[in-house]
């Protein structure tokens, strides 16, 4: 049986309240002890200020570089509507923007073309390479919101994959405290990297296991991704959880020892390939297959 790949995937590196100089070099610590690269993926600009007037950052950046790890485009400003609709269990707690969205929900629509889409990746992919010297060949849409015409403009501008699209959506409904039993895997999405359109490949999220826990609840977050893991290594598949800078250092380290459990449980269990998403890309033969 092929190994399981597990890549380790953070979101709104740079992105100001979610997201310090400190709780990044936290992460990069982890991974360091852990042995393990990690995929990171950073916001280009924060409200009006582009990455590359922000010294700290650009050398924190470079510092994860300089040990192995992935760094991607993480949108362009980090708003919910930038790059579609976002889905409805992550609607379901961002109260603000469904309002805007009953309010304005034409004109939000409105803005969603190829053209539109092209031109803001075009900015992120510019303020990127000038801070990192490479173009972003990978991409995650702040809150998950995506629109068909957003895979047509990734592939247009060059982008081998996106890793957006979510497969347990219950790893949200926990961010709310609901534990309600009987929530699925989303059937529409495979646990697994599937060429989405000619060029693109869609890497998809398992989910969030680690927003601001507390101690008490490392326990139910850990039995959540062991889980996932597990359903994962039987059938096959690749397993990328996602957590975010700012909910899983510093004060709110308590997430970090979620992920400590599951990587000693997965090297005892074996069969786990631990790996960045482009490196996911790399054996074309497990596209579609396990
Ligand atoms: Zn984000």
């Amino acid at each position: 049986m092929n190994p399981v790949k597990f890549a380790f995937t953070v979101d709104d590196v740079a992105l100001k309240d979610f997201s310090s100089v400190e709780g990044f070099l936290e992460l990069l610590d982890f991974l360091k002890n852990q042995q393990i690269p990690g995929t990171f993926f950073v916001v280009p600009f924060n409200q009006d200020i582009p990455l590359f007037e922000r010294p700290d950052w650009v050398a924190a950046l470079k510092k994860a570089l300089s040990e192995g790890h992935e760094l991607q485009l993480h949108g362009l400003r980090h708003e919910a509507f930038e790059w579609g609709i976002p889905p409805d269990f992550i609607m379901a707690y961002e109260h603000r923007e469904r309002e805007r969205l009953e309010r304005e929900r034409e004109a939000i629509e409105g803005a969603f073309t190829v053209t539109a889409f092209k031109e803001k990746l075009a900015q992120g992919i510019a303020i990127f390479t000038r801070v990192l010297g490479y173009r972003p060949t990978g991409f995650r849409s702040p809150y998950a919101s995506l629109h068909p015409n957003l895979f047509q403009a990734l592939a247009e501008c060059g982008f081998s994959y996106d890793s957006s699209l979510i497969v347990n959506p219950k790893g949200w409904r926990y961010i709310m405290k609901d534990y309600t039993p009987g929530i699925t895997w989303n059937k529409d999405v495979l646990p697994r990297p599937w060429e989405y359109r000619p060029g693109l490949v869609e890497i998809p999220i398992m989910a969030e296991y680690a927003w601001f826990l507390k101690e008490a609840d490392v326990e139910k977050q850990y039995q959540l991704i062991k889980e996932d893991l597990d359903k994962i290594s039987e059938s096959g598949g690749t397993m990328v959880p996602v957590c975010h800078v700012g909910p899983i250092t510093g004060v709110n380290r308590a997430g970090l020892k979620v992920y400590e459990r599951l990587l000693d449980y997965a090297r005892q269990k074996g069969n786990v390939l631990f790996c960045t998403l482009s490196d996911c890309l790399e054996n074309k033969t497990d596209l579609n297959g396990s």
